[in-house]
């Protein structure tokens, strides 16, 4: 057996491997498969459709059981444009605190695991811990869906370890997301009528966004566990025109919503679909037929609840020694796991805070308190 590396040297080495969703993150999956290679457990890759990309499941104890599951992703945001003090992709600690891309988002939990392999090893388990590490994550919780199709066992739960602060969150929203390109009829301005402003029409559809927002704020449905406590509409890029004396004949618009796990967003797409094919569509084919507007989706993830009895949250909150557990705005796999009739909660080192900033952190007190939570989980195990 390899010697035991700590958690902090485990994130130096993941934080090495640069796994921006829009790369590979082959590397770091070699990686840790030849980890835990070399500790005498096989891992299954799943891997995509490209091949470029994949994730990793391992199974520590007994085989064949349900057992729970510690779920991470490999991917990290992009650093483009960021001010970082330091090499994002090389660990810098300073002042309790390991500084890199994806520490606390979410590498900082998968390294803990990583680093807790030989304990799990050595525990007489009953019940067994199975490893899932997925990619693409942060664009649409894309690989996990693929990682679930394929488990060869259905774990009784699952802990996904985004940073919560280690203590364990029981909901967040889900979210759509939408890319609208509106296509015009372009004439010389002076002539505008006889053209098609595809702005004017992209103008329109905010305008609608906006008063969709606006009801949802003020007559729900609301969940007071949630900041804000409602369903979210929001427009967030805006394109259009090339110059104030041609009518534009493109424009493009993206728009989000996130919504409660409860509140089906279906009927407000359903809304806005309308408004483009009863109204909007129809005017601008009145000037000029090839008009239109094309709506793709970017994002699609169901939103997250697990009942506050539930035993994976009993477990975590033993586990963590946490009394409270909370509800977040942002997203994660969890909701897929539940969806998969796995019971999930998410609960993991560091601070929500921290993620996708330059200098992105994790306190090491937090690493502690991870390794803490998995060393009780694997004294628990055993029992
Ligand atoms: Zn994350």
């Amino acid at each position: 057996m390899t010697a035991q590396i700590t958690s902090p040297e485990m994130l130096r080495h993941l934080v090495g491997f640069p796994t921006v969703s829009r790369v590979s993150n082959l590397d770091l999956i070699g990686f840790v498969e030849g980890y835990l290679g070399d500790l005498g457990v096989t891992s299954l890759r799943v891997a995509d459709e490209s091949g470029q990309k994949a994730n990793l499941f391992a199974t520590i104890g007994p085989a064949g059981r349900p057992g729970v599951c510690l779920s991470g992703h490999t991917d990290v945001v992009p650093v483009d444009g960021q001010a970082w003090s330091d090499d994002p992709f090389a660990v810098v600690g300073h002042d309790g605190r390991l500084y890199g891309r994806g520490t606390v988002d979410m590498k900082g939990f998968v390294a803990t695991v990583l680093a807790l392999v030989p304990e799990m090893l050595m525990a007489p388990l009953k019940t067994p811990i199975h490893l899932a590490f997925s990619y693409d994550e942060e664009v649409g919780c894309i690989g996990v869906r693929r990682l679930i199709a394929a488990l060869p066992v259905r774990p009784a739960m699952c802990i996904v370890g985004e940073p919560t602060g280690m203590a364990p969150v029981i909901a967040h929203k889900g979210k759509r997301s939408y890319r609208v390109e509106v296509t015009g009829f372009a004439c010389h301005s002076s002539q505008a009528p006889r053209g098609v402003n595809a702005v004017d029409y992209a103008a329109e559809l905010v305008c609608h966004l906006r008063r969709l927002a606006a009801t949802l704020r003020t007559e729900g449905p609301f969940d007071a566990g949630f900041d804000p406590p409602h369903s979210t509409v929001h427009a967030g890029v805006f394109t259009g025109g090339t110059a104030l004396n041609i009518v534009p004949d493109h424009a493009s618009l993206d728009w989000e919503i996130r919504h409660l796990p409860d509140h089906d967003p279906e009927p407000l797409v359903a809304e806005v679909e309308r408004l483009v094919r009863a109204v909007l569509e129809p005017d601008m084919r009145a000037v000029a037929p090839g008009t239109g507007i094309r709506s793709t989706e970017i994002i699609n993830y169901p939103g997250f609840a697990v009942p506050a009895d539930a035993p994976v949250v009993a477990l975590a909150r033993t586990l963590s020694g946490a009394n409270a557990t909370s509800k977040v705005a942002y997203g994660t796999e969890a909701g897929l796991f539940q969806q998969a009739g796995i019971p999930t909660v998410v609960c993991g080192p560091g601070s929500i805070d921290q993620a996708h900033k330059p200098d992105e952190f994790i306190a090491l007190d937090q690493i502690a308190a991870c390794e803490t939570f998995l060393r009780r989980l694997i004294r628990r195990l055993c029992e």
